[in-house]
């Protein structure tokens, strides 16, 4: 029995009936608008399902209506689902349960002050509990400053209030939140971390850099409750979002974290197919994928703090090598032109550009990326996984922390894919989310305008075409998870999973891209989300 009559709910047609008349597990979309985003970049009218997967591909439907569930789309359009293939589920679900402080919301410390006071008061948890925000950017704030504890004991006073950065590399404390974690004048920071301290009085202010994890060894645990409700408020933004698939690029991922979502799936509470990225230390001989969730590539993070590489170069061969050894795909986080060069030169230790290519190994975010340094990542065989929608939802930031800065880089290649492509690197579009914004059509709309949040224009020459927009988080997106097989685009054999959209996102305006409505999502075939046009 398929679950079609629940997105019949709310209308004329009666459920019951309508599942007593359609007990096959068969089902054609018509009428529809199937953008397939196969080899060739058909464009079809219907689609027929069986059992969850893919059936046929069609362009002439009248004659095979007779005997399936029939869904008239009246001319929406139909894309795969869209795979994020770096994101952080249980932290996106952390996010969005916290009072959010992003740019897109707030654009001063008066109005996070507002928004943290408004939770407090309606706290349904105790006065003991912490109060969580996030997303703040100073840069985008009017008072051009980050906020401190005064600012956040006015909101809250006497409460333990943790207010992240969006970048997640800054954190702001109130007075009772320093008190819990033993921060005082005296307190020396963790390696590479900072504490920022009032000049005349020593006293610190409030504002940490790069201790989020620190802080978090510090503060209560969440529980396995608490954790699972995470992973399902993720689950719920991303399938409201289009999403089918979702890797989760944890570096401190053990087998642990696959168990969470294989119960998570088996009580309907986690809708996409999860993907996990393990640590180095959470890769076990023969691991195999559990029901309904994948083993994904092996993790590592480079990260360049004061100067210094972490790991050292060494080091990072020997990781690579291990997992390239046991067969493992392995996905390099590097940021800066420093790291991913490091990181190019690491793989090309460990084998020749084929080989690497064949792993399909990759690096998370390359988030520079001149064309010499995209030749580089070809040329050593490498996949990038990067996050155009850092151009919408930080791009002012950027432009705003160049111009205070005297000289320095040029944004042109910030978040780059057409250098990419030109160089013949294999690049997917992703959200890092909570990091970045979750729905991928922000991120596609932002690889095609390349414009900021304000409308400002970063790197135009990046500038790529909808249908490459739209490939970056479908079929390559599958391609870098290895799940191409099953997913990504709209061939008869794979997954009958789909987005269907209000609009076509090549006939809208493109800064009104992001703004097309999601009519519904289908994982298997069955609607998990919205509810789809004459039913
Ligand atoms: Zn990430």
């Amino acid at each position: 029995m398929n679950n079609w009559h629940r997105i019949t709910r709310g209308s004329e047609h009666d459920p019951v009936a309508t599942m007593s008349k359609h007990t096959s597990r068969s089902t054609i979309l018509f009428n529809a608008n199937v953008l397939t985003l196969d080899g060739r970049d058909a464009v079809a009218t219907a689609v027929l399902i069986e059992n969850g997967r893919i059936k046929r591909v069609l362009s002439e439907y009248e004659d095979l209506r007779r005997g399936y569930q029939a869904i008239d789309l009246d001319g929406a359009t139909v894309l795969p689902g869209f795979i994020d293939p770096h994101a952080h589920p249980l932290a996106l679900g952390a996010a969005l349960r916290a009072v959010d402080c992003s740019p897109m919301v707030v654009k001063s410390i008066a109005q996070i002050v507002g928004q943290i006071a408004e939770a407090a008061a309606d706290s349904r948890e105790s006065s003991a509990d912490w109060i969580r925000a996030r997303g703040y950017d100073e840069l985008l704030l009017a008072e051009r400053r980050h906020p401190n504890a005064v600012d956040l004991d006015r909101a809250a006073p006497g409460r333990m209030v943790r207010l992240s950065h969006g970048s997640g590399h800054g954190e702001v404390l109130s007075s009772a939140a320093l008190d819990a974690v033993g921060i005082h004048k005296d307190s020396t920071p963790p390696p590479g971390a900072t504490i920022e301290r009032d000049p005349n009085t020593g006293e610190p202010t409030g504002v940490l850099f790069e201790m989020g994890g620190w802080l978090s060894d510090r503060m209560p645990r969440p529980s396995g409750d608490v954790l699972n409700d995470y992973a399902e408020t993720a689950s719920t933004a991303f399938i409201a979002a289009g999403v089918t698939s979702v890797t989760d690029a944890g570096r401190d991922n053990t087998v642990d974290r696959m168990h969470l979502y294989s119960a998570m799936i088996a009580e309907g509470r986690f809708l996409p197919r999860p993907t996990v990225m393990l640590s180095p230390d959470g890769v076990y001989p023969n691991l195999e994928s559990g029901p309904g969730v994948r083993v994904g590539a092996t993790k590592i993070a480079i990260t360049f703090s004061s100067g210094e590489m972490h790991p050292d170069f060494e080091t990072l061969v020997e990781i690579i090598s291990v997992a390239h050894g046991a067969g493992h795909q392995v996905a390099v986080h590097a940021v800066e032109i420093e790291a991913v060069v490091m990181a190019a030169e690491a793989f090309s230790a460990v084998g020749n550009r084929s080989q690497i290519a064949d792993r399909r190994h990759r690096i998370e975010h390359a988030s520079d990326c001149p064309p010499a340094i995209a030749k580089m990542i070809a040329s050593a065989g490498l996949s990038v996984v990067t996050q155009p929608a850092f151009i919408y939802e930080r791009g002012d930031r950027y432009v705003s922390a160049l111009k205070s800065s005297a000289g320095g880089s040029d944004l042109t290649h910030l978040y780059a894919t057409k250098s990419l492509l030109d160089a013949g690197t294999t690049v997917a579009g992703s959200s890092d989310a909570p990091f970045g914004p979750t729905a991928p059509l922000t991120g596609i709309q932002a690889a095609v305008t390349r414009r900021s949040l304000s409308g400002e224009r970063i790197g135009p020459e990046q500038t790529i075409s909808i249908r490459e927009a739209l490939r970056l988080y479908g079929p390559i997106a599958a391609w870098i998870d290895l799940q191409e097989a099953d997913v990504g685009s709209i061939e008869p054999g794979k997954r009958a999973d789909f987005v269907v959209l209000e609009r076509e996102p090549g006939e809208v305006e493109s800064t009104d891209i992001s703004g097309i409505r999601v009519l519904a999502t289908l994982v298997d075939g069955e609607p998990v989300f919205g509810s789809l046009p004459g039913l």
